[in-house]
């Protein structure tokens, strides 16, 4: 007899059929012999709508009152999926994240898990029950309702099931897994059996938008198995894996991108030391998030100094680059938010050469120009122009032999 966690996103609980749906497939789960932990997301756009209601009352709604409405949107999706499954002759119990104490912090909007009490869930379990909790949502010490960001659910849901030791944490949604890349830019794109919590960080990061990515962080410390399944069609979807043996891992497991990045360049800046500091001090004071970070290799007493961040923060991000070209008597400041990111990702890449190379060959090939490169131990990321993200991503997929399965799908090197 298993322990399963199951959560179903927005979309799987959008209407009273989808929820009769969801119910359908706990029952099964259950009649199979399982014990049945469910976590619900609100009705998809439901969130949204709160914060829309919220912004029309008060256009800066308190933190702490804002959660208390956007709690309500989960609220409903349990009292609803337990009417389902008591209907059809299941027992089970709802609960909110304050009522099977969830305990946060207090970072309203955004708060973190300390902490589940789960005596009252066993204690239901043992009895039979199925219990239905709502995602994104915890108390906090004084007893104040608080969200723990958008996507939340996913990680109440991997939090309940680390608390639980439960065998699987199975996280329903409208894809059927992982990709290798978005499959609506590499038609080819295949879904991954099996990928490490650490190409999934990278994958969810670099906007694989499956995973809250706070949830893979989550499941990565406490080792929760975890799975990415379709709650409208059968399949193994893909299985979070924590030891990979890397000899036996596919070389590249997937291909990154992120259309929403721009780069910002301060040239001949005087190269001692505390300039880099002195720069991105003023930009993380304006609450500002940088990506990739190059210094050039200094000439003549001066280097040119480059980072990248998000689109939306580029103009105040000149701005500030501008004022701080004028402190340290820097020659010029220069932009582009024309640019994006492609990132190659794979745990294989640890113990092969080879991989960087390929990858610029490829780009070159196409005739595409990498304006920075950035590296980890199991990534390579290029910034290009904007224009070539379609063809380098589809160009990477298949020179990495993506589209086929695992695991001869890239000649070893
Ligand atoms: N309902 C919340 C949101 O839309 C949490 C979640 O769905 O995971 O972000
Ligand atoms: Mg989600």
């Amino acid at each position: 007899m298993a322990l399963l966690v199951q959560k179903y996103g927005g979309t799987s609980v959008g209407s009273p059929e989808r929820i009769n749906t969801v119910a359908k497939r706990v029952a099964r789960s259950r009649a199979a012999g399982n014990d049945m932990v469910v976590v619900l997301s609100a009705m998809s756009g439901e969130t949204d709508r709160l914060i829309n209601l919220a912004r029309s009352v008060n256009p800066e709604p308190p933190a702490r009152e804002l959660d208390v409405l956007l709690a309500t949107g989960e609220q409903t999706t349990i009292a609803l999926l337990s009417m389902a499954l008591e209907r059809d002759g299941v027992p089970a119990r709802s609960y909110t994240g304050s009522q099977v104490h969830i305990l946060t912090d207090n970072a309203h909007g955004k708060a973190r898990i300390l902490g589940i009490d789960d005596k009252r869930v066993r204690d239901d379990l043992k009895k039979g029950r199925v219990v239905v909790v709502a995602g994104f949502q915890g108390v906090d010490e004084e007893g104040n309702i608080t969200t723990l960001g958008r996507g939340g659910s996913d990680t109440t849901a991997v939090a309940m099931a680390a608390a639980l030791k439960a065998d699987e944490c199975q996280i329903y949604t409208d894809v059927d897994g992982v990709y290798t890349t978005d499959p609506r830019i590499v038609p080819e794109a295949r879904r991954l059996d099996r990928v490490t919590v650490e190409e999934m960080l990278e994958l969810a990061s670099l906007g694989a938008k499956v995973l809250q990515i706070r949830s893979v962080e989550f499941a990565g410390k406490y080792k929760v198995p975890l799975r990415v399944l379709s709650s409208f069609e059968e399949g193994p979807g893909t299985l979070i894996t924590y030891e990979e043996d890397e000899m036996e891992a596919p070389l590249i497991s997937g291909i990154a991108f992120n259309r929403d990045e721009a780069k910002l360049t301060i040239r001949g800046v005087p190269d001692r030391p505390g300039i880099a500091s002195h720069i991105l001090e003023a930009i993380a004071k304006a609450n500002i998030n940088v990506d990739m970070i190059v210094q050039n290799v200094g000439a003549d007493g001066t280097t040119d100094f480059t980072f990248t961040a998000h689109r939306a923060d580029y103009k105040k991000a000149m701005d500030i680059l501008r004022l701080v070209a004028g402190q340290l008597k820097a020659k010029e400041v220069v932009g582009d938010d024309k640019i994006v990111k492609i990132s190659v990702i794979g745990v294989g890449m640890r113990s092969h050469a080879g991989i960087a190379s390929r990858m610029f060959q490829t780009l070159a090939d196409e005739g595409i120009n990498i304006q920075m490169i950035s590296t980890s131990e199991i990534k390579i990321s290029v910034v290009v122009e904007e224009k070539y993200l379609e063809l380098g991503v589809r160009a990477l997929h298949s020179a990495f032999g993506l589209e086929k399965a695992a695991p001869n799908n890239a000649q070893r090197g």
